[in-house]
């Protein structure tokens, strides 16, 4: 069921130059990325809800991205995933979802099931990977570049080895 009130389908999303929308700054290069299922569409719970479904779908998934809200789409996003297309066929779409439970029905969001499993790391697991490579990142500069003669004081593998007086 879609929201209380079905609105127009207006684009929530911010969008920069060309109405392309600017990428959340999520590290060097600024651009973060979304798994996708190359055979999304024929995933039966999601064939069975239509053949706009796998967009819908997608969206959401690009929408819980944004958000890095691990498996959740708010409410208020029903206007981004729901853009262009008739607000009566998404809301079609949005019941037989629910009622296979490709999606679960909550109070202020949608969640994702097996969001985790199928398409994602969690935020959480994001960031200690993240950390952990970066980590690796740090003890390869230190290899290679630092030594006890010319040890890096902001090096945290030079501090523990000692090197920084
Ligand atoms: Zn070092």
């Amino acid at each position: 069921m879609g929201p209380d009130k079905p609105r127009m389908a207006v684009p929530s999303m911010r969008r920069g130059k060309k109405g392309m929308r600017r990428m959340s700054k999520k590290n060097k290069d600024g651009r973060i990325f979304q798994k996708i299922d190359p055979w999304i569409a024929d995933d039966e719970d999601i064939a069975a809800a239509g053949p706009l479904a796998d967009c819908v779908h997608t969206r959401a998934l690009l929408c819980i991205r944004r958000n890095l809200s691990d498996g959740k789409i708010p409410k208020r996003c029903f206007g981004e995933i729901s853009y262009g297309f008739n607000v009566a066929t998404v809301q079609k779409i949005l019941k037989s979802f629910l009622s296979s439970g490709l999606w679960i029905e909550h109070d202020s969001y949608w969640e994702i099931r097996n969001w985790a499993v199928k398409y994602n790391m969690s935020e959480h697991d994001m960031k200690e990977r993240s950390e952990e490579l970066s980590k690796s990142g740090s003890l390869g500069m230190h290899n290679r570049w630092h030594s006890q003669a010319h040890p890096n004081p902001d090096c945290q593998h030079c501090i523990k080895k000692k090197w920084v007086k």
